[in-house]
C-alpha cells in the first residue's frame, strides 16, 4: 500500500526525499483537510528520520496547485455562524484555530530542521505559493505561461498562511503590497526579480536544480529567523517607510473606497507584522484573518466569485441527459465588430471557424481582427508566432454559405435588423444538417420572434456576447419559447469550450444584463436632470463599487445607441415607458450637439488627443440648474445606484427570466462589474434583508420615482423572512426535483 494517498514519497541515494503531490481523481492539486494531515505527517517523518537530508516538494500535475479548496473555507465560515448562534466564544475560538491551521503548519515546515525546496513546475496559487514561500529554497520552471500568485483578495479574503509576512520579508515592501492587495499574477521571471524565487530553470532541469540546492548545503533556516535579519524594503519606521505608508494607504483608499475589508487588512498585517518578530507577526495575521472570515464581504465573494463561478463554468445549468457535444466546426455570420471577436475566441479554443460576411473583403477584415489581437498577445509575450499562424489557419473567411456544411453550431452577428437576420438564417439552414444549432447574438430582438422564421425552432437559441468579446467573460444564453434541451446543451458546451461563464436567461426585452445596465444609466440621467454635478455622479458610482461611471459607460456603449433603444422602447411599449426628461437629455446630446460617445470623440466626456486624459464635457453643467454639491448626500447617490440595479435584478427573478440567484449575481458582476464586494445584486438584498431593503426602497421611491418600486416578490420574501439563496434553490436542484 502506498504511504500516502495524495503524495508519492521517494528517497534518492543522497538522502533527498522527493515528495510529489498528485491527488487521485482531481485534475488539480488543492489543499483539503486530508492533504494537510498528510503534509503534517510528512514533516514529522522528515524531521525524525536521520537518513533524510532534505525535501524537494513538487507536483505530479501540469500545474503545481490551485491553493486551498475554498469549499472547505466556506464550510468553516458557515460552521462559525452556526456555532455563534449558540455559543459566540466557542465559535470565535474555533474560527481562530481554523484560521491559523495552514499558517502554523507551514511554519512547522520551515522550522523542522531539514531544508525544503519547492520545485514549482506549473501554476502555483494561494496557499500553495505560501507553502513554497515557507520552503527554504524555491526553483520554478522558466515559462511565461506559469502564474504565481496570492489571489485571495479577489474573493474577499487575504493570504492568511504567512503570505502577508513572508512576501514583504523577501521583496521590497512597495512591490509586496502591490502584489498582495491586487492579487496579481507573476511570471516566474518577475517572481525571481522580486526575490520570491531563487532560481528559474528549464523544465527538464527542475528537480535536479532543486536537489542541487540541498546538496550544496542549503540551510534549513529562513532569513527572518537569523540574527541581524534586515527587511529588503527597510524598516517601517525609516525615511523610506515614512514615504511609503501614507501613500500606500491613500492609494488603497482611492482604489477601493473602503469597500474591501480584506485589502485594508493586508496593509494592517504588513505594517504591524514588520514591527515584530516572525511568530508574533503570524499571530497578528491570524487575528486579522479571523476577523476577515467573519465579514459579509468574504462570505459572499467566496460564494459568488469562486463557488458559483466554478459551478456555472462546469455546467450547473446544463441538461444532464444530453450527451456532451463535440464542436468540429462553428460558423459565424457577420464579420463585424462582434462577429470578428466571436471568431477569435472560438479559434482560440482550437475550434475551426467559418467566418462569413457579405463579400470577401468584409470577411477578411473580420479575420484580420484575430491577427491584430494575436499580435498584441505576442508583443506582451503571451503568445508565439506559431500560435498566431495556427489560430489564423483555423479561420476560413468567405462570403460562401456552402462552407458552413458540417458545422455543429452557427452564431449570427449581422446587423440588428430582423429582416437581415432572417435572410442569413435561411441561407445557413439551407446548408446545415437538421441537428445543427443556430444561435443569434442579438442584443434586443426576442429570440422567440427570430425563431419563428426558423425551420427548426427547437435548435434556435440566443448566445449573447458582451464587447469586447475577447475580454468579457460573461455570455448570456437565451432560451426562446421553443428552444430544446439539445440546443441549450450545445450552447453551454460551446461557452465552456471558449472558457467563458454562461448564465441561462429566459427570453425578454434586454435579457438580463442590459436591463440592469439601462437602469444604472437612467438613474445617472435623472441625477443630471436634478442638477447633481456630473463629476459627483461618476464618483458616487465608483464609490458604490462600480468599475465604470454610468456616464462613461454610456459613452462606451454609444449615446446614439442609447437613444435608439429608448425610441424603440417607446415604439414597443408606449410613450410612458421612457421618462420624457431623460429622452430630452439624450436627444439634446445626440441631435443638438452631435455627441455620440467615445466613437466620435464626443459624449458625456471629451476625448482630447493623447496623452491628455478624457474629461467630462464642461457644458453638461449648463444643461440644468446645478445644485449646491455641499447639500447633496453622497451616500444617497450611492444607494440609488445599488438599489435601482438590485431592484431590477429582483424583478427579473420575479418574472422567472433568471431562475438561479447564482446567475443573477454573477451575471451582474461579470456583465457590468456590479459592486463585487456585495456578492452581486441579489446577495446585496439578502445581506440587507428583504424587509429593510423594501423600507429603504420605499423612501427612495417617494423622493425619486417608480424605478424604486419593490416587486411583490420582495414583499413576500420580507413577510416570510426569506432570502434569494434559499427561496430559489440552485437550478441543478430544481431540475432534479422536476
Ligand atoms: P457590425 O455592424 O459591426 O457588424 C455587422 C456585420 O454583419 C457587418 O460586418 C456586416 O457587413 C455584416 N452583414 C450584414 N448583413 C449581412 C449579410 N446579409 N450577410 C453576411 N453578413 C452581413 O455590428 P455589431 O456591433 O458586430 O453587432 C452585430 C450583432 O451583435 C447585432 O445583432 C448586435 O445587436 C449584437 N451585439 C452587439 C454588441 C455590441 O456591443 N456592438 C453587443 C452584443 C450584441
Amino acid at each position: 500500500m502506498a504511504d500516502y494517498e495524495n503524495f508519492i514519497f521517494k528517497i534518492d541515494t543522497d538522502g533527498i526525499a522527493l515528495v510529489t503531490w498528485d491527488m487521485p481523481d482531481r485534475s488539480m492539486n488543492v489543499f483539503t483537510e486530508a492533504v494537510m494531515e498528510e503534509i503534517e505527517a510528512l514533516v514529522d517523518r522528515v524531521a525524525g528520520d536521520d537518513e533524510i537530508k532534505g525535501v524537494v516538494f513538487t507536483s505530479g500535475k501540469d500545474s503545481f496547485s490551485g491553493g486551498a479548496d475554498l469549499a472547505m473555507l466556506q464550510k468553516i465560515m458557515s460552521q462559525f455562524h452556526a456555532t455563534k448562534a449558540k455559543d459566540a466564544d466557542k465559535a470565535a475560538r474555533e474560527l481562530f484555530g481554523n484560521a491559523g491551521r495552514m499558517s502554523w503548519l507551514w511554519r512547522k515546515v520551515e522550522t523542522c530542521g531539514k531544508p525544503w525546496v519547492s520545485a514549482i513546475n506549473g501554476t502555483c496559487m494561494g496557499g500553495a505559493f505560501e507553502l513554497s514561500l515557507a520552503c527554504h529554497g524555491r526553483v520554478a520552471v522558466n515559462d511565461d505561461s506559469i502564474r504565481l500568485a496570492l489571489p485571495e483578495v479577489k474573493v474577499g479574503i487575504f493570504p492568511g498562511a504567512g503570505g502577508t509576512q513572508r512576501v514583504p520579508r523577501l521583496a521590497n515592501t512597495q512591490e509586496a503590497l502591490q502584489m498582495l492587495t491586487s492579487g496579481q499574477n507573476l511570471s516566474p521571471k518577475k517572481a525571481k526579480a522580486m526575490g520570491l524565487v531563487h532560481e528559474i530553470v528549464p523544465k527538464k532541469k527542475l528537480i535536479e536544480a532543486a536537489k542541487k540546492l540541498i546538496r550544496d548545503g542549503l540551510e534549513p533556516v529562513q532569513p527572518w529567523d537569523e540574527k541581524g535579519f534586515k527587511l529588503p524594503g527597510g524598516p517601517v519606521y525609516s525615511p523610506a517607510g515614512a514615504n511609503l505608508w501614507p501613500a500606500a494607504i491613500a492609494i488603497l483608499r482611492r482604489e477601493t473606497y473602503g469597500n474591501y475589508p480584506a485589502a485594508a487588512a493586508i496593509l494592517k498585517c504588513v505594517y504591524e507584522g514588520l514591527l515584530v518578530p516572525f511568530d508574533t507577526a503570524l499571530t497578528i495575521e491570524q487575528r486579522y484573518f479571523t476577523q476577515i472570515l467573519q465579514t459579509r464581504e468574504a462570505e459572499v465573494m467566496v460564494r459568488s466569485l469562486f463557488i458559483s463561478l466554478q459551478d456555472l463554468n462546469k455546467g450547473a445549468r446544463r441538461p444532464q441527459d444530453v450527451p456532451a457535444s463535440k464542436l468540429r466546426k462553428v460558423g459565424v455570420l457577420g464579420a463585424g465588430f462582434m462577429g470578428a471577436g466571436i471568431a477569435f475566441v472560438t479559434a482560440k479554443a482550437g475550434i475551426p471557424v467559418v467566418l462569413i460576411d457579405r463579400d470577401q473583403e468584409a470577411a477578411d477584415k473580420g479575420k484580420a481582427h484575430s491577427a491584430k489581437l494575436m499580435d498584441g498577445l505576442i508583443k506582451k509575450g503571451r503568445a508565439t508566432e506559431a500560435e498566431k499562424e495556427k489560430l489564423l489557419s483555423l479561420i476560413t473567411a468567405t462570403p460562401d454559405y456552402a462552407a458552413l456544411e458540417g458545422a455543429d453550431l452557427v452564431i449570427e452577428a449581422v446587423f440588428e435588423d430582423s429582416a437581415v437576420k432572417r435572410e442569413v438564417m435561411e441561407r445557413a439552414e439551407a446548408v446545415l444538417r437538421s441537428s445543427a444549432v443556430f444561435a443569434s447574438n442579438t442584443s434586443t430582438i426576442p429570440i422567440t420572434d427570430l425563431a419563428r422564421n426558423s425551420q427548426r425552432p427547437k435548435n434556435f437559441i440566443g448566445i449573447h456576447f458582451f464587447s469586447p468579446v475577447d475580454r468579457m467573460m460573461l455570455v448570456e444564453v437565451i432560451l426562446g419559447k421553443k428552444t430544446g434541451d439539445k440546443a441549450l446543451a450545445v450552447a453551454l458546451d460551446y461557452v465552456r469550450a471558449i472558457r467563458k461563464t454562461p448564465i441561462v436567461v429566459n427570453d425578454t426585452r434586454g435579457f438580463y444584463v442590459n436591463r440592469c445596465v439601462l437602469r444604472y444609466m437612467d438613474e445617472a440621467y435623472s441625477m443630471l436632470i436634478e442638477g447633481v454635478p456630473a463629476p459627483m455622479i461618476e464618483n458616487a458610482a465608483r464609490m458604490a463599487g462600480m468599475p465604470v461611471g454610468p456616464l462613461a459607460l454610456s459613452d462606451e456603449i454609444a449615446v446614439d445607441l442609447v437613444q435608439k433603444i429608448m425610441k424603440q422602447t417607446i415604439r414597443d411599449l408606449g410613450e410612458k415607458a421612457v421618462d420624457p426628461r431623460r429622452m430630452g437629455l439624450i436627444d439634446t446630446l445626440v441631435d443638438k450637439h452631435g455627441r455620440f460617445g467615445r466613437k466620435n470623440g464626443k459624449g458625456f466626456y471629451e476625448y482630447p488627443a493623447k496623452p491628455a486624459k478624457k474629461h467630462l464635457w464642461p457644458n453638461l453643467k449648463t444643461l440644468y440648474p446645478q445644485q449646491d454639491p455641499e447639500k447633496i448626500d453622497i451616500e444617497e447617490l450611492k444607494s440609488r445606484f445599488l438599489y435601482v440595479i438590485a431592484l431590477e435584478a429582483a424583478r427579473v427573478m420575479e418574472e422567472g427570466i433568471v431562475i438561479d440567484p447564482r446567475e443573477g449575481d454573477l451575471g451582474a458582476i461579470l456583465g457590468f462589474g456590479f459592486a463585487p464586494y456585495t456578492g452581486g445584486p441579489l446577495s446585496f438584498i439578502d445581506g440587507i434583508g428583504a424587509a429593510t431593503f423594501i423600507e429603504r426602497a420605499g423612501q427612495l421611491k417617494k423622493k425619486y420615482g417608480n424605478q424604486f418600486k419593490p416587486p411583490k416578490l420582495l414583499a413576500e420574501m420580507a413577510q416570510k423572512g426569506e432570502r434569494f439563496y434559499g427561496r430559489f434553490a440552485p437550478a441543478g436542484e430544481i431540475q432534479k426535483a422536476a
